[in-house]
């Protein structure tokens, strides 16, 4: 940007000195040809003042040739002579005749009488001026000299020389007043003017006009009178050739505004460009940066570990998979401010535990990655994410809150475990799934184990899929009575899997798989379908039943799904109401925006809802009130020591004291014995639902069973 900035002021100053240059260069144009007019006038000057003194200096000539004729002249001959030489428009004041250096002849006689018989030998400073002459052997002009009859003269200078000897020297006093009157130099009023003697180029003898004009910007020209030089300069009477005139402002003011112009463009652009330019830097840094921990995100992160990858180095290294333990109960208990503190305090306490070579990135909510360059052995490794997982248990501070946290860090290498990045954060995070599942606050290395679960894994979901176009997928129904009134009025559709062996696989191995493969999308199409189908079967058997349907909460990631299901129950003709659908609290816990917006669209049409598995997970009592559902399902657990246990029989009695006051109703889950019947029917329970009423049955015996209930 400063160098940008730095080409636009330079361009500023080339284009500004530009204009002036334009400007000024036109100018001088104005200023030459006034001054080409001037020089015009001066030479026409020059024409009449040489003409004047020339003509004065034929007198002189004149009489030179006379007297080398007649070196006797006489008085009478001289007067006659020098009327016809000296006419009224020549500017000669007087012209006198000395022979032998005594002035013995003037013309006119009368105002000049005292001059006669003047020997110029006795005037050091006049026979210095007649010297010249002679040793020159041409007129010499010599003054001005100030007359004493009053103004100022000229005094040319004749030699007279006879057969190469002196003979006398011829003087004509040239008036300067008439001079320059008679050369019509006074006459110029539009100008200044000044004449000058330039013997050299700094003497000066005399300087007629005004000398001041010597120190300006004046226009001259030579006046050659004689064997000398004179100069004579014109200049403009205020010293201006030309005023800058409109045109030039003109000029000046359009130049400066289309640089300005230019300039302002220029900025522009550049500015828009720089932005431009950082907006581009902050998509990018958006890109790979996450915006909480600023560290690389996932997608960097991957970008990294393709690239060590492709390498094909021999370099091994390792990826440590990091997942905060409890990290949503953080951003539960303390709000989602703290839990963003915490990432970054985490982030900060791992790149401290780390060292240049390696890299950290951020890719999931509290899930961050280490890549370990160069390491000598695994204990290293091992030694370190121990370390990590020490360091990251020591309390934080945060916001007048001590938080302690642990981590579960999953363990992959390179190039033992995976060749492909995407492999290698796939086992990492299995690793890391691992060590959840040993205890958490531990880290992991992947194994072989490991290998042959997520084998396993694949095996069982193609089995899993080939199942469903088999139809080795079925359901069974387990009833629930209402305390209230002694019947069944709801059972729970319970999905089953009998493999083209015969083999029967439990809904928890199989649930779980689908669910991280997405086959659950597939599996929850076909119990709902199969849900409606034997709803309408067991309605027209003349029971009226709700039918309760298990969902999981990745099936509730989008609307269309949503509607699809909605679509489904009207298609079957089955009131909306007759529908629960039962979901595991994790979906309340968490900040779930978009599922919980499902679910309250689901359950403005009419559908059910039921929180299963209640009391399993870190519920708080909080979500019920924040999200309506109509049934809670107390999970069996909080059963099947009761009513032994004395603390159970209290939790149970609380739960339902809470629920009664929200207005859910509850269901309790796994009642096996008549003990725990009697419990919940003395605590009023709404319902209850387990072996001592009924297993899962197939539809045809649910049929018999409803056939044969009675309470
Ligand atoms: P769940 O929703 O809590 O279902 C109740 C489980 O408890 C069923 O196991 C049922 O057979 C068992 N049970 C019922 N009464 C008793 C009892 O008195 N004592 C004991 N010990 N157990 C009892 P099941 O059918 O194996 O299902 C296991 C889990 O699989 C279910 O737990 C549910 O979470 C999931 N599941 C089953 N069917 C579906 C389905 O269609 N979709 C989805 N998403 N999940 C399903
Ligand atoms: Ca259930
Ligand atoms: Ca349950």
């Amino acid at each position: 940007m400063k160098r940008y900035l730095l080409v636009i002021f330079i361009s500023f100053c080339i284009l500004v000195t530009g204009v002036i240059w334009f400007a000024e260069n036109q100018h001088a144009q104005i200023v030459e040809s006034h001054k080409r007019l001037a020089t015009e006038r001066l030479g026409k000057l020059r024409a009449a003042l040489e003409g004047q003194i020339n003509s004065s200096l034929a007198t002189a000539r004149a009489l030179q040739a006379e007297i080398k004729i007649s070196p006797d002249i006489s008085p009478e001959r001289y007067r006659l002579l020098m009327r016809e030489l000296i006419t009224d428009d020549l500017p000669v004041r007087h012209v006198a005749l000395s022979p032998n250096l005594v002035i013995q002849f003037l013309y006119p006689l009368a105002p000049n009488k005292e001059a006669l018989g003047f020997d110029y030998r006795s005037s050091p400073e006049q026979f210095e001026n007649v010297q010249k002459a002679i040793s020159k052997k041409s007129i010499f002009i010599s003054g001005p000299v100030n007359l004493v009859q009053g103004g100022q003269a000229l005094i040319a200078r004749a030699p007279v020389f006879i057969e190469n000897k002196l003979w006398g020297v011829i003087a004509v006093v040239i008036d300067i007043e008439k001079l320059l009157i008679s050369s019509g130099l006074t006459s110029v009023d539009d100008y200044l003017f000044a004449l000058k003697k330039q013997t050299d180029k700094s003497a000066t003898l005399f300087d007629f006009g005004d000398a001041t004009l010597w120190e300006n910007d004046y226009v001259a020209i030579e006046v050659n009178v004689s064997s000398e030089t004179w100069l004579l300069a014109l200049a403009p009477k205020d010293n201006v050739w030309a005023e800058r005139n409109n045109i030039y402002w003109i000029i000046v003011g359009a130049g400066l505004s289309l640089s300005f112009l230019m300039i302002a463009f220029m900025f522009n652009l550049v500015t828009a460009q720089s932005r431009l330019r950082s907006a581009l830097t902050t998509i990018d840094h958006q890109a790979h940066f996450d915006p909480i921990t600023d560290l690389p995100n996932r997608r960097a992160f991957v970008d990294y570990l393709t690239q060590l990858t492709q390498k094909g180095q021999e370099q091994q290294f390792a990826i440590l998979f990091i997942d905060l333990d409890h990290f949503k109960e953080v951003n539960d208990s303390l709000g989602h401010d703290a839990g963003d503190d915490l990432l970054v305090a985490v982030a900060k306490r791992l790149q401290n535990q780390l060292r240049g070579t390696d890299f950290i990135a951020r890719i999931g909510g509290d899930e961050f990655v280490v890549v370990i360059n160069r390491f000598t052995s695994h204990q290293v490794v091992n030694d370190l994410a121990a370390q990590l997982n020490r360091h990251l248990s020591q309390p934080f501070s945060l916001r007048q809150n001590q938080i302690q946290t642990t981590c579960s860090i999953g363990i992959a290498l390179y190039p033992d475990d995976g060749l492909r990045a995407t492999e290698l954060l796939k086992n990492a995070d299995l690793a890391m799934y691992a060590a959840k599942t040993a205890g958490r606050r531990t880290h992991y290395f992947f194994n072989d184990e490991l290998r042959e679960q997520t084998e396993r894994q694949n095996a069982l979901h193609k089995r899993m899929r080939d199942g469903l176009n088999r139809h080795e997928f079925s359901l069974m129904y387990q009833p629930i009575v209402d305390f209230s009134t002694g019947k069944i009025n709801k059972c729970e559709a319970l999905l089953r899997w009998t493999d083209e062996h015969g083999n029967k696989i439990s809904p928890s191995e199989f649930i779980p798989i689908a669910e991280r493969t997405g086959l659950i999308h597939e599996l929850g199409q076909f119990v709902l379908e199969q849900a409606c189908l034997d709803w309408n079967i067991i309605d027209q058997s003349g029971y009226p039943i709700e039918m309760s349907i298990n969902r999981s909460e990745r099936e509730l990631n989008d609307m269309e799904s949503a509607k699809q299901w909605l679509s489904c129950i009207r298609q079957h003709n089955i009131p909306c109401a007759s529908i629960t659908f039962e979901l595991t609290e994790s979906l309340l816990m968490n900040d779930k925006q978009r599922q919980l917006q499902i679910l309250r669209y689901l359950r403005s049409q009419g559908v059910k809802l039921a929180i299963d598995d209640f009391g399993t997970g870190y519920s708080s009592m909080n979500y019920l009130q924040r999200y309506p559902v109509d049934y809670l399902k107390i999970d069996r657990s909080f059963l099947n020591k009761a009513p032994d246990d004395r603390v159970q029989v209290a939790l149970l009695d609380a739960l339902l004291r809470v629920a009664r006051a929200l207005d859910i109703d509850v269901i309790a889950e796994g009642v096996e014995t008549k003990q725990q019947w009697e419990l919940l029917q003395q605590k009023q329970c709404d319902f209850a639902q387990g072996y001592f009423i009924s297993e899962p049955l197939p539809l045809k015996e649910l049929l018999k069973f409803l056939g044969k209930w009675q309470f």
